[in-house]
């Protein structure tokens, strides 16, 4: 069977899902291929940090109301480095912002993404529809998908690949540059002797970063980064030693860590497509560029892609969606804040955590440095608040 199609999204994860919110909501029809069974990302715990930015977008969207419900907010965020007394303290209500950002489950996200989806009419949602095969061409993009058993064929006037970068293989005319930290993040919730008071821990530690975020009432989630081999023996671990270890390596903040979740890892990478678009064909989110989680930049990148995207879409007229100039000026209108997310990012990684600098001392007046000075601090808060448009 094939099917012309104006707009197919394949990918149905956060940036999937807001892409076809933010068309719909501009009367906009489109397709969504989603690989996984409807509802089966509602429970994945994974905290994912939202800008202040993010927000604001979603809102727009209609989401923000009911996912508020399940966001913690990020008023402060504490920035301290291993054997070093200089700390720097980000704080929301210096800026004049209700908020620095917001921690929310991908779960609760995609839930309310999928729930707001559901209410448009005009979505075509297909659940269990995994694409093996895209195709792009001059006059549109074939899509080949299966779904329970059948193979489906679709001709789009515009594919937009939202996998999160790691289904398909190579697309020929698009290169993949790809620097392996040699590091892996350690993912868990965490709760400690004391509260949170809504405030996010960044440590950065020689062997690499390590983030404390408030979420829910009283826990954390814990992203510790290190060494591949390292991050694996720490995984091992039993509870109890764990929290031990993970007290001495982060210190007295939040007093002793009591208990400790499911834990898991994955290795970081940073990564870019280049270019994000080819005729008839647009790649955005993670599927388009992978970021150290230090900063909490990639997801929010990843949604301004698809933000963005729909204003182009709707500007445009419908007969030149896909076509070269249009995507050409999508393309650019993201290369700054794509550019910037990842030297943003690299350079946090770097500059704290390596030691190859050998220069922790100096590292560390650099972070009282940090906190006197308001222009830098400002620079950080929207970096971190709204990315390139800061
Ligand atoms: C294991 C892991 C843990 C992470 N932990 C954190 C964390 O703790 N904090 C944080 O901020 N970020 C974390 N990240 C990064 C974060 O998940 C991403 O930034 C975010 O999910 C990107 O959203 P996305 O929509 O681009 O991609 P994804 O969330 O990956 O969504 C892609 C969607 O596409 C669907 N799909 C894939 N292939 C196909 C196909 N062939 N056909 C149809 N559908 C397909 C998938 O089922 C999925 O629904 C983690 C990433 C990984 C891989």
């Amino acid at each position: 069977m094939s099917a012309n199609h104006a707009i197919v999204i394949i990918g149905g994860g956060p940036v999937g899902a807001t892409l076809a919110l933010s068309l719909l909501s501009r009367g906009i029809a489109c397709t969504l291929l989603e690989a996984r069974a409807r509802g089966a990302s509602h429970h994945d715990q994974r905290a994912l940090a939202l800008s202040y930015g993010t927000r604001l977008i979603l809102q727009r969207l209609g989401v923000w109301e009911p996912l508020a419900a399940h966001a913690t907010a990020i008023n402060t965020i504490h920035i301290s480095q291993r054997g070093s007394i200089g700390r720097t303290l980000l704080q929301a209500e210096d800026q004049g912002q209700e908020a620095l950002g917001y921690v929310v489950s991908y779960g609760a996200l995609t839930s309310v993404l999928d729930q707001a989806l559901a209410n448009h009419d005009g979505a075509q949602i297909l659940h269990e529809a995994e694409v093996s095969e895209v195709l792009p061409g001059s006059a549109g993009t074939r899509v080949i998908f299966s779904q329970r058993g059948r193979s489906i064929v679709l001709d789009a006037q515009l594919a937009v690949l939202a996998d999160g970068g790691r289904s398909l293989g190579s697309i020929p005319g698009l290169e993949r540059e790809t620097r392996e930290y040699g590091h892996d993040a350690l993912v868990s919730k965490v709760s400690a002797e004391l509260p949170h008071n809504n405030i996010a821990y960044e440590r950065f530690t020689p062997a690499g970063p390590m983030a404390l975020l408030p979420n829910g009432e009283r826990d954390f989630s814990l992203v510790w980064t290190g060494e591949q081999q390292a991050i694996q023996q720490v995984l091992a671990l039993d509870d109890e030693v764990f929290l031990t270890e993970l007290h001495r390596h982060f210190g007295d903040r939040v007093g002793r860590f009591l208990s400790v979740g499911k834990r898991m890892s994955f290795p970081l990478r940073l990564s870019r497509l280049n270019p994000v678009v080819l005729p008839h064909f647009a790649v955005i989110g993670n599927a388009a560029q992978t970021m150290h989680p230090v900063a909490g930049q990639g997801f929010n990148v990843g949604l301004r892609d698809a933000w963005e995207l729909s204003l182009q879409l709707a500007e445009a007229a419908p007969a030149t969606w896909g076509e070269t100039s249009m995507l050409h000026a999508y393309a650019k209108t993201r290369q700054r804040d794509t550019r910037n997310g990842l030297l943003f990012t690299d350079f946090l990684v770097n500059i704290f955590s390596n030691e190859i600098l050998g220069v922790s001392g100096l590292r560390g007046a650099g972070l009282g440095l940090l906190d006197i000075a308001s222009p830098a601090k400002r620079f950080l808060i929207n970096k971190m608040s709204f990315g390139a448009r800061g």
